[in-house]
């Protein structure tokens, strides 16, 4: 199948030919003429499966004709994270090249005032986050009863990230009408409810991992010491044949000092976490993708998603506490069909963790001797999953593989759902791979439009933990009665230490006794990425 099948216009297809694409991948030539038809689509596809074409292209051509009006965006696109809108903008910009569409991106970070210049003049195209979004809604600065195509990507993260009773706020604000895309990795309980609400008869489109196409990552384990690693680090900087590399610590505080030290010995580093300021996150981003910056240090929480195609070499220069940060990490590399490499640094400490990853992986993580090329890991289950072609009212990430189990007993001490823990890996592994084939195509129930107020910060996580995947009704909530201080689009709102329970904490350690305060205080300021 070329692109030129696909019924594009010669415009969105001479920009696809300038990109260098010949071939679209299978969720571009399944979903694309459906787009293009006026249907709704529900897309069970994951990033790296080209799915942001599958959107924009079609979006491009349907909005070629028509034209904006003051404050009532045409299309509305929401992202959960800013890097992810980010990057659905810059395909905007590319594959619209030939077109004279006009965008916003409403996303944390950046200052009102440009974005509501951008909305007063009229946008054919609003890419945001749900936050942000609300945020301009109530300042009376965006009207959503213009949007004609409304596309809800990376849906099973807006859960995780608590954005659902946004999501349903905003849907609300928008004409029944409109055509609705809707894209997530997994379809756990909460998520097919809501494409049953918000999709009208859907064109469902499901791609999983072909074996062809897996990345090959050469995965190093390497022991060291605490105060040996950075000087191990840098020795294999200069030995390999690092082009470029995504350097992951376990806290932002170490993300900085680690790009400190870099720099310092002269060589090219930026920082990136949850900390930095929009512009800065942006720009080291781009200097990253553009080759100006060779080491990007990064938390995970900044780096989720992320689609930089051409990374040499991930390394871990701290074991994640988390298994499956480890599959999502070494995906950063060995992307679209490279190889690449993922180096592991290991204490005497991190024995537990590296257990864990490795029953999750299903194979040891070979040292520096024997370690040879080998496919990306996959969490077993997946390809399970993918193989069944999974019912409109099944959940991807319910089924309970071996390898899952395991995976699931070293967790649990931690109190994670099991399903929880499955959707995350799933999705994890997913950012590993590259392009997808189609396994199945067929209808989804009728909706019943159906809508929820917020709940405060506090009431959501007593929503998302204790009933996670469960059918019970969140709790409700005023949303004018929360205050919108923050920028909701960086990362989950978390109560207490949430899932991310920092490295240090989990490890054993002897302390001196201290009064309760003191312990307190200490335990505060090491929590910076939970
Ligand atoms: P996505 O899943 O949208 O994040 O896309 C993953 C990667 O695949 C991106 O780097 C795209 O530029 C790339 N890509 C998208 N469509 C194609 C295609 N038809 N052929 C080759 N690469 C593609």
């Amino acid at each position: 199948m070329t692109f030129d099948e696909l019924g594009l216009t010669p415009e969105v297809l001479k920009a696809v030919a300038e990109t260098g694409y010949t071939t679209p991948t299978p969720i571009q030539a399944e979903a694309i003429p459906h787009v293009l038809a006026g249907r709704d689509v529900l897309g069970l596809a994951q990033t790296g499966t080209g799915k942001t074409a599958s959107f924009t292209l079609p979006m491009i051509d349907k909005l070629s004709r028509g034209r904006a009006r003051a404050r009532m965006p045409r299309s509305l696109i929401l992202e959960p994270t800013r890097e992810l809108a980010a990057q659905v903008a810059e395909n905007f910009e590319k594959y619209g090249k030939y077109h004279k569409l006009s965008m916003a991106l409403l996303i944390g970070g950046v200052s009102f005032g440009d974005q509501e210049k951008k909305l007063d003049r009229g946008v054919d195209v609003l890419i945001a986050t749900p936050g942000r979004l609300l945020d301009h809604c109530g300042r009376g600065k965006v009207l959503l009863t213009g949007v004609q195509i409304l596309v809800i990507d990376e849906a099973d993260r807006m859960l995780d990230m608590g954005f659902i009773p946004d999501i349903e706020e905003i849907c609300k604000k928008i004409p029944f009408t409109r055509q609705t895309l809707f894209f997530s990795a997994t379809m756990p309980p909460e998520i097919h409810r809501l494409t049953e609400t918000f999709l009208h008869n859907p064109a469902r489109v499901e791609v999983s991992r072909t074996s062809s196409t897996s990345a090959t990552i050469k995965q190093v384990l390497v022991k060291t010491t605490r105060d040996g690693k950075r000087d191990l680090l840098q020795k294999i900087i200069e030995d390999e044949n690092v082009k470029n590399a995504i350097i992951f610590c376990n806290r932002k505080r170490d993300v900085s000092t680690l790009e400190r030290a870099l720099s310092k010995s002269g060589l090219s580093a930026g920082a990136i976490h949850g900390d930095l300021d929009q512009a800065t996150r942006t720009r080291t981003l781009e200097g990253f993708r553009n080759g100006t910056i060779r080491l990007l240090v990064a938390s995970d929480v900044a780096a989720r998603g992320l689609d930089i195609p051409d990374v040499s070499h991930v390394f871990n220069y701290d074991v994640p506490s988390h298994a499956e940060d480890y599959v999502h990490r070494i995906g950063r590399t060995g992307r679209a069909g490279k190889t690449g490499t993922a180096y592991t640094l290991a204490t005497r400490e991190d024995g537990k963790y590296l257990s864990a990853i490795e029953g999750l992986i299903g194979n040891p993580i070979p040292g520096p001797d024997s370690a040879v090329p080998q496919p990306a890991p996959e969490v077993p289950g997946e390809t399970a999953a993918a193989e069944q072609p999974a019912e409109p009212d099944s959940d991807t990430a319910t089924a309970e593989p071996a390898g899952e189990k395991r995976s699931r007993g070293r967790r649990g001490g931690r109190g994670r759902k099991d399903k929880d823990a499955a959707a995350k890996a799933e999705t994890a592994t997913a950012d590993a791979d590259a392009i997808a084939e189609p396994v199945k195509s067929e209808e989804a129930p009728a909706p019943e439009v159906r809508a929820q107020e917020r709940e405060t910060q506090a009431q959501e996580h007593n929503r998302r933990e204790p009933n996670r995947h469960s059918d019970e009704k969140p709790a409700r909530r005023e949303r004018g009665g929360r205050g919108r201080g923050r920028d909701d689009d960086d990362g989950p709102r978390v109560v207490g230490l949430g899932d991310h329970v920092p490295a240090f904490m989990l490890r054993a350690v002897k302390l001196p006794k201290k009064s309760s305060k003191d312990s307190d205080d200490e335990m505060e300021s090491e929590t910076e990425e939970a």
